[in-house]
């Protein structure tokens, strides 16, 4: 399986980074080996010293699809989720000063913890999800489906033009504002429409 991650889909998030508003969904992936799954711990790497959090709202790909029109995109997932795209800032600023790739900022093990799914038709609009982010017990991170600047169908539609989507394959589908550092001893709890998703500890 792949994860395919988007970048910017928040118009606030891209302005706290000092990022243009994208005319079209820009993204990157992780290896399979970036999950980490279960509520296991995260153990800080010893590359980094600046770890930043982005809570994001997951889409699992149900059945195979390539060229996916936006219309039928609804078709391809069942199942939503949320997940915490780590990223290595500090390495990715640089990665950025220099127009090299992100993938040690963003692609090393376990920079993907997912907690549970959700079948989508228990909610009552996939576009206007409701979601937020505890760090140690206080909310640092809220956002809404309803802010995407790409929504889910539509970043499907797009994504699927360059990469086949096979059954299981997850997309991340992009951090509002509020993202920053965590430390070790930090406990992370991500919550789907109030219902916990995801709750793990930085080691
Ligand atoms: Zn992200």
């Amino acid at each position: 399986m792949k994860i395919i991650c988007i970048g910017r889909n928040y118009i606030d998030h891209a302005k706290e980074l000092n990022n243009p508003v994208p005319a079209s969904p820009v993204f990157f992936c992780k290896p399979d080996t970036a999950l980490l799954q279960k509520n296991q711990p995260f153990f800080y790497p010893d590359f980094s010293k600046n770890i930043h959090y982005e809570t994001e709202i997951v889409v699992k790909i149900c059945r195979v699809g390539k060229n996916i029109e936006e219309k039928f995109a609804h078709r391809y997932y069942e199942e939503i989720g949320m997940g915490i795209d780590f990223t290595a800032r500090d390495l990715q600023d640089a990665a950025k000063a220099k127009g090299l790739p992100w993938e040690i900022a963003k692609a090393f093990d376990n920079s993907a913890p997912i907690g549970l799914f959700i079948d989508k038709n228990t909610l009552a609009d996939v576009n206007a999800i409701p979601f937020h982010m505890e760090l140690n017990g206080q909310t640092v991170q809220q956002g809404n489906s309803a802010d995407m600047i790409f929504s889910i169908d539509r970043i499907i539609a797009y994504v699927s033009q360059f990469f086949t989507l096979k059954i299981g394959d997850l997309i991340f589908t992009g951090t509002p504002a509020g993202v920053g550092p965590v430390a070790v001893g930090d406990n992370i709890k991500a919550y789907l429409n109030n219902q916990l998703m995801l709750d793990f500890d930085i080691k």
